[in-house]
């Protein structure tokens, strides 16, 4: 007997189909292998690339030991850095049940409000958080982090004076990598900043936006009351950069003349982990509510008219005005945001009170300590961050760490330390004895200070008065809440999600157990390099996973999403150009069919964008193709395509059109969100794109977090590798970087573990097999389904790739059943929509992945194949018109247990339509949502109210 490799390979526990299905399946699509299938499916032209290099698999054991033996090697130290990121406590009921639970990190965007309503009821709260506490009108559903926010407040201020001034004044005692962000974002938009000093600035009507700093980098605090009533004045929109725990004893933007306030949420329980993810918030005054970027979560009611949420002002989003969207923001950060979230339930508003009074109590400590052994403190006002000024910064930096701390160093002669809520008295004698300031302890020095702010700093007002923030404090209350708001969510750990485009597949627990270990998730983002030895052996390897995957020779895992990828990657082209002198290159050809994320990117990095039609069978046309090449020739800056289409199509031509773009001087941009049709057949590089990004919230296993976190790094080549994104706090990009594009230098580098993981226990036969099972499932569910449903665009051989089409237009000319009505209807399956109405109006898209089973997928056919029933009951008049099981879907316990029942159906025809629902049903917990009556109707956040009593 061979033992010496270990019987139990991940690849068989994250691919669904067993091997003896895998044979009835291949039967069911006509292949007499596996070989055959792909050769029929990915066009020879592109099947060009080398075998993966990735190597043989590990066991989920020993990959799980190799990357802890990497990550041993990075150094934790006590990090007193700020600059937007501190330690904090994660409430280990927060921690288990939100974080570490399938049930909240597994499910998509909340497109399908029905059964979304647990977390967008949680995102609500977020909003109210964060509009209460900074005592703005509304807020939104989180953005990526700190820095990029103000670069949407940023473009909000240009939407505000309708593009009128061209200048923004950026404070420079805003955080530097916020100020570079900015930077960068400012360019292409044709935005002049000016860093400078707030006192020196004036507010004149040359200005679109101002961004102060509230507290500011050094910690200092300052009155902008004279520059905020100049601003005012002169309609120079007010932006506040702030911090949300600082805010609950000091005076809030709300109340100095704020028009817009942006930060990071972060130190309200969610891990540092080395730069990420983190929810950025922002919240604005009510009159701008229609500029704001991103998800906002708005309450509407349902068909029975109950109170009901779903994603509001959609008609802002790219998905519709495509260049001419608020941001081309998609995935954001809604489980962070749900941590945050929850730590404010947990904490309730006198928490918070309490943990920034003994932070900013233990802050005086350090500085009266400091000051009593004579070190110079800067006197300004802070919250928690001492400034130490006319040393030695250098050296105080060097013993700090040998001590086991990081310090900021500032300039020369001054440093601050940031203190957080997990600083101990203990911690600042610690911090005292590096500056040889240990005369008294802390815990002595501590009865001669006050936690405060002097007169009009400090804050008087109210904030989250709402019931669910003084209710939940006992940890039984809150278990129930969350799991109570968890159970209305269909996540991964109910149904499989088909959502074409978005692959939701297994993120097993062995990808995600890394993510909290210490070694990866407590370091803070701008530590010294020598302590995150570790850190960079996994990243650096998984980068060349992905190269070899791409096909490409550099990766920069700056981006937080794959629209953020899509910047980097285009500015990257555009550099390009300006490097080579041609800066008149500013034309993007972009596909109708493309995601409205493409467009969207495009218009912010100052580009025309030029659309391609799409022919008959859904490819590009090459006639109009070839036509705006020719048009465009002498302006032509990228053409982006996204491949396989978003048809779910191998287009034959792709090698021809790179050609074609390249000939006229111009680079591809290849979308590459969707790889899971590629990997180990073919690749970006390869097939001839310059640039692509990778979704490895898709492809790579991160979990979609109920609408974010994700990570999209781009992959370039040789051409482009000197313009990848660099950062002010730490080396990475090319010579001729484009700048920062995200606020931390390896984007939100905590989730990279699952990733890695993924790749490790796959290895490169894994890989391939993985994408073989993709493209085997799903060409079996079409072909179960194309006798009864027409399937839109297929390729050559009458293959699809990883995803497929499904026309439900006939319905609507035959019966009035609409794509709509059968989405809402699988709910009553309990299963997940597909893609609806995308990239086709009236269609499903159904991406199975293959992480699905057999059992799983036949289980979606067969309950597309009843739906196929009811809707023929209904064009032969078997059934109402109106009054039936698809319009009137989904079906709540409530109604189907109800007294009142006026369907001409039965109870049981509406909830259990198959025998297997009975054993096993998910029910939507409120019926069809009214969007009309919602974006009429606006409202954003729980009602202000004073009456809640405090649960203690
Ligand atoms: C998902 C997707 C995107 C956007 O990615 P985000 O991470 O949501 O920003 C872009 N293009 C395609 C084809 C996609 O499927």
């Amino acid at each position: 007997m061979r033992c010496t490799s270990h019987p139990d390979q991940f690849e068989r526990r994250h691919n669904g189909p067993r091997d003896h299905e895998e044979k009835d399946m291949l039967t069911t699509v006509g292949a007499s292998s596996m070989q055959q299938l792909i050769e029929e499916t990915i066009p020879s032209s592109i099947r060009n690339r080398p075998p993966l290099k990735v190597g043989e698999a590990m066991t989920e054991t020993d990959a799980t030991l190799k990357l802890f033996n990497m990550v041993s090697k990075n150094k934790l130290k006590k990090s007193y850095i700020g600059m937007g990121y501190y330690n904090t406590i994660t409430p280990p009921p927060i921690l288990r049940n939100i974080i570490q639970n399938p049930g909240w990190y597994t499910p998509y965007t909340p497109y399908q409000a029905e059964i979304s309503q647990g977390r967008m009821e949680s995102l609500v709260n977020y909003q109210t958080m964060i509009a209460d506490i900074t005592a703005m009108d509304i807020g939104q559903a989180s953005l990526l982090d700190e820095a990029t926010a103000a670069a949407e407040a940023m473009a909000m201020c240009q939407t505000i004076c309708k593009s009128k001034r061209k200048k923004m004044f950026i404070s420079d005692l805003c955080n530097p990598q916020t100020i570079a962000v900015c930077q960068t974002r400012a360019e292409p938009m044709d935005i002049e900043v000016i860093v400078g000093k707030v006192e020196d600035a004036k507010m004149d009507s040359s200005l679109m936006g101002v961004l102060l700093p509230y507290p500011a980098t050094d910690g200092t605090i300052h009155d902008y009351s004279s520059v905020i009533k100049q601003a005012n004045d002169n309609k120079v929109t007010v932006v506040m950069v702030s911090d949300l725990l600082a805010l609950t004893m000091l005076k809030p933007p709300g109340e100095i003349g704020a028009d817009i306030v942006v930060g990071n949420t972060q130190r309200f329980g969610v891990p540092l982990g080395y730069g990420g993810p983190h929810a950025a918030f922002l919240t604005c005054k009510d009159a701008h509510k229609r500029a704001v970027p991103g998800r906002i979560i708005g309450l509407s009611r349902d068909a029975a008219g109950n109170p009901a949420y779903r994603l509001a002002l959609q008609a802002r989003e790219q998905h519709i005005r495509r260049e001419k969207a608020n941001s081309n923001i998609c995935t954001a950060q809604a489980l962070l945001a749900n941590t945050a979230s929850f730590y404010a339930v947990y904490h309730g508003p006198e928490g918070l009170k309490k943990i920034a009074a003994r932070v900013n109590g233990l802050a005086k400590t350090l500085a009266l300590g400091l000051k009593q052994s004579g070190v110079k403190v800067c006197d300004l006002p802070f919250f928690d961050t001492v400034k130490i000024e006319g040393v030695d910064a250098q050296a105080v930096c060097k013993k700090a760490v040998d001590a086991g701390m990081n310090f900021r160093q500032l300039d020369k002669q001054s440093v601050t330390i940031s203190l957080d809520e997990t600083t101990n008295p203990s911690d600042v004698d610690a911090i005292l004895a590096v500056f040889g300031a240990n005369k008294s302890s802390a815990e002595k020095l501590s009865e001669q200070v006050t936690p405060g702010f002097d007169g009009a700093l400090t804050r008087q007002s109210k904030f989250m008065t709402a019931e669910v923030f003084n209710k939940y404090q006992t940890e039984t209350e809150l278990m129930r809440y969350m799991f109570h708001l968890q159970s209305k969510d269909l996540g991964l750990n109910t149904s499989m999600i088909p959502l074409g485009s978005c692959t939701m597949k297994l993120n097993s627990a062995s990808e995600m157990v890394p993510v909290t270990w210490p070694e990866i998730n407590s370091i803070h983002p701008f530590v010294p390099v020598d302590q995150v030895q570790g850190y960079h052996e996994f990243l650096d390897e998984l980068n060349k996973w992905l190269m070899d995957i791409t096909g490409f020779d550099a990766i920069s895992q700056q981006p937080n999403a794959g629209a953020a990828g899509e910047y980097a990657g285009l500015m990257a082209i555009r550099q390009y150009h300006k490097h080579h002198g041609n800066t008149n290159r500013n034309i993007c050809l972009i596909p109708r069919a493309a995601h409205g994320t493409n467009p969207a990117t495009a218009a912010m990095c100052g580009m025309d964008v030029v659309p391609i039609e799409c022919d008959d069978m859904g490819n590009t046309d090459m006639n109009d193709l070839k036509e705006k090449i020719e048009l465009h020739k002498a302006n032509l800056g990228a053409l982006m395509i996204t491949y396989p289409s978003t048809h779910g199509v191998f287009e034959d031509t792709v090698v021809e059109i790179c050609k074609m773009v390249h000939d006229a001087g111009g680079l591809v941009y290849m979308d590459g969100a969707n790889m899971n049709a590629q990997v180990g057949f073919c690749s970006p590089g390869h097939i001839g794109a310059d640039v692509c990004h990778l979704n490895l919230h898709k492809t790579f296993c991160i979990p979609h977090g109920g609408g974010g976190p994700g990570m999209g790094p781009i992959g370039v080549n040789k051409k482009l590798a000197p313009f990848l994104p660099n950062h002010p706090m730490g080396v990475t990009g090319g010579e001729h970087g484009i700048g920062a594009i995200s606020a931390a230098p390896w984007g939100s580098a905590s989730i990279l573990p699952i990733s890695w993981m993924y790749i490790q226990m796959m290895g490169s036969r894994g890989l391939e097999r993985a994408t073989e099972l993709a493209i085997l499932n799903a060409n079996y569910m079409k072909d179960r389904l194309k006798n009864e449903f027409e399937i839109l665009f297929t390729g050559k051989n009458g293959r699809v790739a990883h995803e497929f089409i499904i026309d439900l237009r006939p319905f609507k000319a035959s019966c009035g059943i609409d794509a709509v009505d059968i989405a809402k209807r699988l709910c009553d399956y309990s299963l997940h929509a597909p893609t609806m109405s995308w990239p086709v109006a009236g269609t499903l898209m159904v991406e199975p992945t293959e992480s699905e089973s057999k059992f799983e997928i036949d289980r979606f056919c067969d309950a597309m194949l009843a739906i196929r029933e009811e809707i023929r009951e209904v064009e032969q008049g078997k059934a109402d018109p109106e009054n039936n099981v698809l319009k009137n879907a989904p079906h709540t316990m409530a109604e189907v247990l109800g007294d009142k029942w006026d369907h001409p159906y039965s109870r049981d025809k509406a909830a259990y339509p198959v025998p297997a629902l009975r054993e096993r049903k998910f029910w939507p917990s409120i019926k069809r949502i009214d969007d009309v009556y919602g974006d009429k109707n606006l409202v954003l956040r729980l009602a202000k109210t004073d009456q809640a009593k405090a649960a203690n």
